[in-house]
């Protein structure tokens, strides 16, 4: 049975290690696949059970064992972005190997040498579990709170386990304690993390996987903006909130000036620099309440919560100007592009028909087009319209 699940251990670490060659970008993996292979290693060979010699017994057990729990721990730091698990790895492998070799040789003591490994391996799972609490994805927080409900569990068999072979009165020969209930708990918790335990990393990693394909999905890769369909997903959240808030949205809709002569004059990749300038300058006045994104080629959305028109307008004009400056220091261009705005704002208290925002606002853009670009056109909240850019 103690084979079966070591080469559970293996096959998950074969897994990992798959896996972790398909998402090179998913922190940890590899960690865990480290991690399972040692412990596979030292459980299917077993080695307190086939070995003869107990300190060969001991140090192909102990030691494997407790630097795949120290692998396990660093993939987990890893996994949630706490990379100083690297700085841990040596200094835990360091313990493991001198507790082993300091019980096994220096101090031959059985009841030590596995009480001490019992509470090393509870540290590491119960550290392992607080960090998934602590740090979950929201993606995938459910999940998590499983894993780390099982790496507790796991935690606190191997205490148990350290407990009754560190407070029984039987006397050790140097080889493995007869102790059934601490066997008994030990398979368990192993049980536990090769099966549930394992699958429930496994799962983090896909869902990982799932959501930053969803992400990459929902960005422009030129401006690192939201993308069409980003928007409309941000769209969706703003409305189904908004039966419940009633609160002003505001939308910001831009277009960049006479853009084709930029590109027929000095070339498409001059062209893109000039919308990553844009995405750029956008992002920097992102505060958390306005999403702006890529709505097409050379045009921009950005949508302001709880927007006043005024601070609307002050924005729109702010991102005019930063623009023409950016793009005025681009190697190549003579002087500063231009960008043209609308604006349309559906106040507090009121239905939100963002179909009918953007038109408005669209109708906006269309007016400081016509009324010769490289202004802002907002609709007047009273219903009438202004030009704020032409009173600069
Ligand atoms: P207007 O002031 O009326 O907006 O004129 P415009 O030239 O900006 O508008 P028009 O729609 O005629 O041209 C937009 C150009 O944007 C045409 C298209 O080739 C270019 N474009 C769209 N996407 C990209 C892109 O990703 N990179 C580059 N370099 N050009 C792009
Ligand atoms: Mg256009
Ligand atoms: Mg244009």
């Amino acid at each position: 049975m103690t084979t079966v699940l070591g080469l559970v251990s293996l096959a998950a670490s074969a897994m990992f290690f798959a896996l972790g060659a398909l998402a090179r970008q998913i922190a940890g993996v590899r960690y865990w696949a480290v991690g399972c292979l040692a412990i596979g290693f030292a459980t299917v060979l077993d080695g307190p059970r086939t070995i003869d010699h107990w300190q060969w017994a001991s140090l192909l057990f102990n030691i494997p064992f407790g630097i795949g729990q120290a692998y396990m721990l660093t993939g987990t730091l890893d996994f949630c972005r706490h990379s100083h698990g690297r700085l841990l790895l040596p200094a835990s492998a360091a313990v493991a190997v001198a507790l082993t070799v300091g019980f096994t040789f220096v101090y031959p003591h059985t009841a030590w040498r596995i009480g001490t490994l019992c509470a090393y391996q509870a540290v590491f799972n119960l550290a392992s579990a607080w960090i998934m609490f602590r740090y979950p994805d929201t993606f995938s927080r459910r999940v998590f709170f499983v894993a780390g409900t099982v790496a507790s569990l796991q935690g606190l068999t191997a205490l148990a386990q350290g407990g009754l072979v560190a407070s029984s009165s039987l006397t050790f020969d140097y080889g493995a304690p007869q102790l059934p209930i601490a066997n008994t708990i030990s398979w368990a918790g192993a049980l536990l993390s090769a099966v549930i335990g394992n699958s429930m990393l496994m799962l983090l990693i896909m869902l990982r996987l799932v959501s930053e394909v969803s992400a990459a999905a929902d960005q422009d890769v030129l401006t690192g903006l939201l993308n069409r369909r980003g928007i409309r997903r941000k769209f969706d959240l703003l409305l189904a909130r908004h039966d419940d808030e009633h609160s002003a949205v505001g939308i910001l809709l831009l277009d960049i000036d006479e853009f084709k002569k930029v590109n027929d004059t000095h070339g498409h990749e001059t062209g893109d620099q000039v919308i990553a300038a844009m995405g750029a300058v956008l992002r920097a006045l992102d505060d958390g309440r306005t999403t702006a994104s890529r709505w097409g080629g050379e045009e921009f959305c950005l949508v302001a919560e709880a927007a006043t028109p005024r601070a609307l307008v002050e924005l729109a004009e702010t991102i005019r100007q930063q623009f023409e400056a950016a793009t005025a220091v681009l190697p190549g261009l003579a002087q500063g592009c231009t960008a043209s705005v609308g604006v349309a704002l559906n106040e507090a208290g009121t239905a939100l028909d963002v179909q009918k925002l953007i038109a408005l606002a669209d109708a906006q853009l269309y007016r400081a087009k016509r009324g010769g670009r490289n202004r802002v056109m907002a609709a007047a909240p009273d219903g009438g319209l202004f030009d704020v850019s032409s009173a600069r």
